[in-house]
């Protein structure tokens, strides 16, 4: 078992570790980042930090959804202008209580936004949509 003195003597390893080999923490964290491991972890912590779920978390929600937006039911369009891969859906969440509700594609949950989350007012608008598809 890991005692407090096991813990202090590793601290002072890495530390003196550290003073050897000035740089190389900020490139090994750089390296491990950028590690498919790495970028599990940092993907989780962001998640964690904006909306309160791990990645495993957000893959459970995704295959619940079976892959497609929770609104429009199809999957995810917009490719990251960067990576040119296909965006991952957003986590929608209520921004008064901040509870996930959701994976959305971009533009269902830029419409959400849009309407100020109120339901009311996408109803009214849809109903606004529909009165005219009616006469077309
Ligand atoms: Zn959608």
């Amino acid at each position: 078992m890991r005692t407090e003195k096991d813990r202090e003597r590793s601290r002072r390893n890495a530390r003196a570790w550290r003073l050897r080999n000035p740089g190389k923490e900020a490139e090994a964290k750089r390296r491990y980042r950028a590690s498919p491991k790495g970028r599990v972890a940092s993907r989780s912590a962001d998640l964690k930090k904006s909306y309160g779920i791990d990645a495993d978390e957000y893959e459970r929600m995704f295959d619940t959804q079976k892959g497609v937006c929770a609104v429009c039911g199809q999957p995810e369009t917009v490719v990251h202008p960067v990576s040119k891969k296909v965006a991952r859906l957003a986590v929608d969440h209520n921004h008064q209580t901040g509870a996930v509700r959701g994976l959305l594609c971009m533009s269902c949950n830029m419409m959400i936004g849009h309407a100020r989350e109120d339901a009311k007012r996408l109803l009214k608008a849809a109903m606004y949509l529909m009165r005219y598809e009616q006469e077309q």
